[in-house]
């Protein structure tokens, strides 16, 4: 059965099939959850980033992309990096933010994943309004389990503070 849950802390921490990061266009790390996930998966990550960029993308990952590395030392067996849009300079923020849930998730169940944890992408330094963003996120999420009743996957939105988590209940209600 497809599920929606959330929690506070860590996204590196979580012992889950996926985590996602919210990445930029570069895909060679940042601040924020990406800097902490890079950190702590070590640099098989980076590697893979780099390949992706030689192949895939060589000009960058485009806003509402998302691809799939190894989640190296990390207890997640992947990490799934989108780029969010930047909420003041993006052409179509709110779009862009539901293409990114929707290719993650997508992604995630092409590759068999049960467990997948969100950061909430774009909430941070790009300046994503953080209800509008958790409303965005829990509307997609929700028309993907009604396009895929089988993908059998639990979501699970990880804030990083208490007030954050309190937003998301807020839309999950
Ligand atoms: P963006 O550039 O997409 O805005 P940020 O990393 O700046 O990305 O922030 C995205 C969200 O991730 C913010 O809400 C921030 O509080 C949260 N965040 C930062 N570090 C972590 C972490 N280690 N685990 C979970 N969430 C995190």
């Amino acid at each position: 059965m497809n599920s929606i849950e959330t929690t506070t802390g860590d996204i590196t921490r979580m012992a889950v099939d996926a985590i996602v990061n919210a990445a930029n266009a570069s895909l060679m790390g940042g601040g924020g959850v990406d800097g902490a996930i890079h950190r702590a998966g070590g640099p098989a990550i980076l590697a893979a980033c780099q390949a992706i960029r030689q192949t895939l993308y060589p000009d960058g990952l485009p806003s509402g992309e998302a691809v799939l590395t190894t989640g190296g030392n990390l207890p997640a067996r992947w990490v799934i990096h989108t780029a969010g849009p930047v909420y003041h300079t993006d052409p179509d923020p709110e779009g862009h933010l539901a293409q990114c849930y929707r290719r993650c998730l997508e992604l995630a169940h092409a590759h068999g994943v049960k467990r997948l944890a969100f950061p909430g992408i774009s909430t941070g330094v790009y300046g994503f309004p953080k209800e509008a963003a958790a409303r965005i996120a829990i509307a997609t999420i929700r028309a993907f389990f009604a396009q895929a009743p089988e993908a059998d996957l639990n979501v699970i939105l990880v804030a990083f503070s208490t007030a954050d988590e309190a937003i998301l209940q807020q839309y999950l209600a």
